[in-house]
This record gives structure tokens, sequence and C-alpha cells, in this order.
């Protein structure tokens, strides 16, 4: 039995991408989509060449992290062509071929694995420093399928997201496991909604001037500070959302063996910028989270 012609189309595809990088979580709505999203526009924003692709395919919130919803892929005889945000971040996803967004996508694993198989084979994304896969949470086919054909032409390795509990911990271990069985390199991890950070500025004397009990007082308080020392206001207040006291995601690289790349924040204009499509680093609101997750881009 020859080569199989598929796996020869997709290295022949992949030939012009330098970096292949996944995007992966053991949990769902623990930060994948918007760690891949932010991730793309940052290298995009330090004048890499990108590519994002979303596998996830019975949940696809690529498009509108990315301010893309309700564009179509256009085919020419080079192939799919990505939507671009800009002329050097390009998307490819299964949302945008999607007829009705809240139609459920109910394939089973052949018929996923089959598209997969088409993205990285048929998308004409041309020369690419940079290709970011934002995959589903967990290991399943689909994960086994895109390991198995990046592995026929390289891939640099995977960023796993996770939050500071035990409960997405326990699956972040499944994770790494996955990634050393199928011989995956593990670039770090990432620890996303450890804690709820904002600066008073943004938050406790300003709502308290404007709605507490003790508004006047308040009020006054706030003008004290901004005239006497505006620096208090800039202090970040955080508090523990979710319980970390096991030592969340650095405790368990250290166990496991694999980098830790740092906390980001939960922080409601991160929040607002994926909403609406935006790159937090282009956002000044974005005061909390974005220098977080800028410095786990350059640990990488
Ligand atoms: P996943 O891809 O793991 O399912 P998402 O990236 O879709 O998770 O994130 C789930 C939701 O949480 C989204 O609405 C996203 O904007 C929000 N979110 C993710 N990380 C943060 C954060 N650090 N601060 C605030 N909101 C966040």
């Amino acid at each position: 039995k020859g080569p199989d012609p598929d796996l020869l189309a997709i290295v022949e595809r992949m030939a012009t991408v330098k970096h292949k990088i996944l995007v992966l979580s053991g949990k769902g709505g623990v930060g994948k989509s918007t760690v891949s999203a932010q991730l793309a526009f940052a290298l995009a924003a330090m004048d890499f060449q990108v590519g994002l692709l979303d596998i996830d395919i019975c949940g696809p919130s690529i498009p509108k992290m990315l301010g893309l919803e309700g564009q179509d892929i256009h085919q020419s005889n080079l192939g799919w062509s990505p939507v671009y945000v800009e002329s050097n971040l390009g998307v490819m996803s299964i949302g945008f071929m999607l007829p009705d967004p809240d139609e459920a996508v109910i394939w089973r694993g052949p018929r996923k694995n089959g598209l997969i198989k088409q993205f990285l084979k048929d998308v004409y994304w041309g020369e690419l420093d940079f290709l970011v896969v934002d995959a589903p949470p967990g290991t399943s086919d689909e994960h086994i399928s895109i390991v198995q054909f990046l592995q026929a032409t390289g891939i640099d390795g995977a960023i796993i997201v996770t939050t500071p509990q035990q409960v997405s911990l326990i699956d972040v271990r499944k994770e790494v496991s996955f990634c050393k069985k199928v011989g995956v390199q593990v670039l770090g991890v990432v620890e996303n909604m450890s804690g709820l950070c904002q600066p008073l500025s943004d938050f406790t004397f300003m709502q308290m001037a404007e709605t507490g009990e003790h508004r006047d007082a308040t009020s006054w308080v706030l003008q004290c500070l901004r005239e006497k020392a505006p620096e208090v206001l800039n202090l970040v207040a955080c508090t523990e959302v979710f319980d970390s006291s096991g030592g969340g995601a650095a405790k368990m690289c250290e166990e496991v063996g694999v980098p830790f790349l740092g906390k980001v924040p939960l922080d409601p204009q991160l929040c607002k910028a994926a909403e609406e499509g935006r790159s937090c680093f282009a956002d000044h609101r974005c005061r909390v989270s974005a220098p977080a997750l800028k410095g786990i881009i350059e640990k990488l």
C-alpha cells in the first residue's frame, strides 16, 4: 500500500507554515478559545503572518471572538480562502459554513475527522509564521486526528488552558498525559480566570460614589484620593473566585513536569473584548488581563 494521498496533500499544504501550535483544555468554558484568539491577535500585532484554525466543530466560537460573525468562506483555484481580520491574520472555522448559527452540529467522529482533514488539506493559507489551532475540549477523536495529521508535517507543541480549581486540573493532567502519549510537546499551561482583579478606580470607589448608601462620604474620599494620592486608585483588588488552595496550575505543572506559563485573571473587560471580537492588546481598559496575556506569550 502506497502513502496516504490525503496525508501527502496535507504535508504539501503545510510546507508553507513555519510553526504550528495547538491550544487544548480538559474542560469547556475555561477560556481556551479566548486564549487562542488573543494569541492570534498578539502574534499578528507583532507583524507575523498568522492563521487561526478553529476545529471545535460542535461549538465554534472563534468567528465571534475575531469579529467575523456571518462571514462566508470563498473558494478559489488555490483552495478555500480563510476569512481575514487583517491582511496578516486569517481565520478558518466551521462557523463560517453553517447556514444557521443556532443549529446544532450533530456529527459522528468520522465526519468530524473528514472536515479536519479537509481544513488542513484544502485551506490556502499562503506563507504563515504561525498556525494556531483551537481544539475542542477533552481528548476525543478530533484530537487524535489533528495530532496525527499535523505530526506528519511537524508540530511545535500544545498550550493547555485551565482554571485554578481541582475539577479542572484533574482534566488537565489527562490532557498532559494525552500529549505525552502521542508525542506532542507541552509548551506550557495557562491558568485562566485566576481571581477577579480590578483596579479600585474601575470598580469599588466609582460604584460606591455613584450608587452606594454613603454616597456623599464616598465621593468625598474619592475626591481626596484623586487629589492627594491618585496612585492608590491604580491598586488592583483581587478576589479568588475559584478554589486554588491545592496550589493551582503552578503546583500541578511542577508535579507533572511541564512548564507553567502564568495566570490570567478574570477581567470583565477581556470578556467584553472577546464578545465584541476585539484584541485586548489594543484596548487600554484591559489593564489587568492584557499584560498577563502578553507575559505568557513572551514566554513561548
Ligand atoms: P472555552 O474555549 O474553554 O470553552 P471560552 O474562551 O469560550 O472558553 O471562554 C468562555 C467565556 O469566558 C467567554 O465568554 C469568554 O469571553 C470568557 N472569558 C474567558 N477568559 C476570561 C477572563 N480571563 N476574564 C473574563 N472573561 C473570560
